[in-house]
């Protein structure tokens, strides 16, 4: 057990449950040992947890939006105030270095700020006359209680979209974080205990995924689904929602393309590039994965970037001196292998990295690698580790295709010198999300969701909130 970690529980109704009829263990990545042992929900407690949610939706719903502002706002400076320990919980569960994982619980409080203050604005509006002494107009209403899903990836980040998103509108939630990084999860929710969050209108179980889904999906009390994960379980759950009527948000997976034009400048992009590709160990479902890079630039590009891959420093993400940490679990590890020997077998060029950095944890080297053959596994798999696959084109028309060939359209950049291409593939790439000479694509004020493969609805921005209300027509004589 590590002392910096806490003692994991539910939390139903306001009340923290250890006592469980089954448990698992938490790993920490960079060491491959049990951190903490975690209870299990059982059906009792999802049931609990639903009646919990119903019952806070009903305080929570009642209060002026400025109101649960407050203490939401009180939630976000208790996160500020506790950020270096949530960090290091953090990075013992997820592995990522704690400057890393400082950010994510700095970004978490904003977002739980700017949601705050935009459920203060769930505007409705006036339709002028239609009907001689009728007015219509239209009110917005919270949805109800919610049933949320979020990865490891993101442990702090993805549940703080969907928490504050929902509660800004006057929702309740049953979060079930992921069962691997269950603990920073915790230490969100007791920040909203400690700001005067009333119970029930904030709820977390673990257990087994599929059945907690199943079970609060089919239940009557939850009114919307929301999901971050793989395009596989995100499909499992859409149609969990569908046979229920149940009105969803999903996040999944992604496989961003980045075209480099021959007018951009690799000595400036290879470091932002790179940043974004190796943040998180590769593991974010934005991270720039598919590199199209015209011809006349790709030598110097490669060199930059390899050079780039090399000079990261592995380690265990609570030493300082670490720049990428460990994957976040062993199928992390076994997946990129399998895709990197893909790529070898098809006769790809190895420029940096290429395998695992020992054999404790969960450690894979940042890898570079040419010569990649179009139909590889990697260049259709979200690869979801640091590999960075690089091809050259010398016809943009032919870039473009391939950025839009996969059903993937969560995020994709491109970079340029020209105003007039900027334009041209802000317009013709599928995605989500396009970031031109940058890869700034999430914050709180801006809206984040893919389309296709990637899922539906948006997190961030105005929309975020907005898809946790209905919205409702009055005809009034
Ligand atoms: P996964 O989809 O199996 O798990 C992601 C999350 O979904 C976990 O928290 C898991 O507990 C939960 N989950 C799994 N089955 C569920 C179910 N039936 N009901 C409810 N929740 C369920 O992904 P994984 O094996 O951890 O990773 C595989 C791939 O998923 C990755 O390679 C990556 O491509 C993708 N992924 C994407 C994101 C993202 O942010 N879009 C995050 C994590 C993983």
């Amino acid at each position: 057990m590590s002392c910096d970690y806490p003692d994991p529980a539910l939390l139903i109704g306001g009340e923290w449950i250890r006592e469980s009829g089954a448990y698992a263990d938490i790993v920490n990545p960079a060491t491959g040992d049990a951190v903490a042992g975690f209870p299990l929900a059982s059906v009792q407690h999802l049931d609990a947890a639903l009646s919990a949610a119903a019952e806070g939706f009903e305080h929570w719903r009642a209060l002026l939006p400025v109101q649960r502002g407050e203490i939401m706002h009180g939630a976000a400076d208790r996160l500020r105030r506790r950020c270096e320990a949530i960090a290091t919980i953090l990075t013992i569960e997820q592995g990522k270095p704690l400057d890393e994982a400082k950010g994510e619980i700095l970004s978490a409080a904003a977002i739980l700020d700017w949601s705050a203050e935009e459920g203060r604005r769930g505007y409705g509006r006036v339709i002028p006359g239609i009907v001689d002494g009728v007015h219509h107009f239209t009110l917005h209403a919270p949805v109800g209680p919610v049933a949320a899903f979020t990865p490891w990836n993101f442990p702090a980040l993805t549940p703080a979209r969907k928490i504050g998103a929902a509660l800004a509108a006057g929702c309740s939630i049953v979060l079930k974080p992921s069962e691997e990084t269950p603990g920073t999860a915790i230490e969100i929710a007791r920040a909203f205990q400690d700001a005067g969050l009333p119970r029930g209108v904030l709820n977390l179980v673990f257990g087994d995924p599929s059945e907690i889904s199943e079970h609060l999906i089919a239940s009557p009390v939850i009114r919307k689904v929301t999901f971050t994960g793989s395009t596989a379980v995100g499909r499992r759950l859409m149609e969990l929602s569908g046979r229920h009527l149940k009105p969803s948000t999903m996040e999944l997976g992604g496989h961003a393309p980045v075209i480099v034009c021959e007018d951009a400048d690799p000595d400036a992009i290879v470091e932002p590039l790179a940043a974004g590709k190796f943040r998180n160990a590769g593991q974010v479902c934005i991270a720039p994965t598919r590199f199209f890079v015209h011809s006349s630039i790709s030598a110097r590009f490669v060199q930059r970037f390899a050079a780039k891959a090399e000079s990261l420093v592995l380690g265990d993400g609570l030493d300082p001196a670490s720049t990428m940490g460990p994957l976040a679990n062993q199928r992390r590890i076994e997946a990129v292998e399998g895709l990197v020997a893909d790529l070898v077998d098809r006769g790809a060029t190895i420029n940096a990295g290429g395998r695992r950095a020992g054999n404790t944890g969960f450690f894979y080297r940042p890898t570079v690698v040419t010569d990649v053959d179009p139909a590889a596994r990697i260049m259709a798999e979200e690869p979801f580790g640091p590999v960075v696959p690089i091809l050259s084109f010398d016809d943009e028309e032919e870039a473009i295709a391939q950025a839009n060939a996969l059903d993937y359209g969560l995020a994709a950049y491109a970079f340029t010198g020209s105003a007039r291409r900027s334009l041209d593939l802000a317009h013709r790439i599928r995605a989500g999300m396009v970031g031109i000479n940058s890869l700034a694509v999430s914050h709180p004020e801006t809206p984040f969701g893919g389309v296709g493969d990637s899922g539906h609805g948006q997190e961030g921005g105005i929309e975020g909130v907005r898809s946790y209300l209905d919205s409702k027509l009055v005809a009034q004589g």
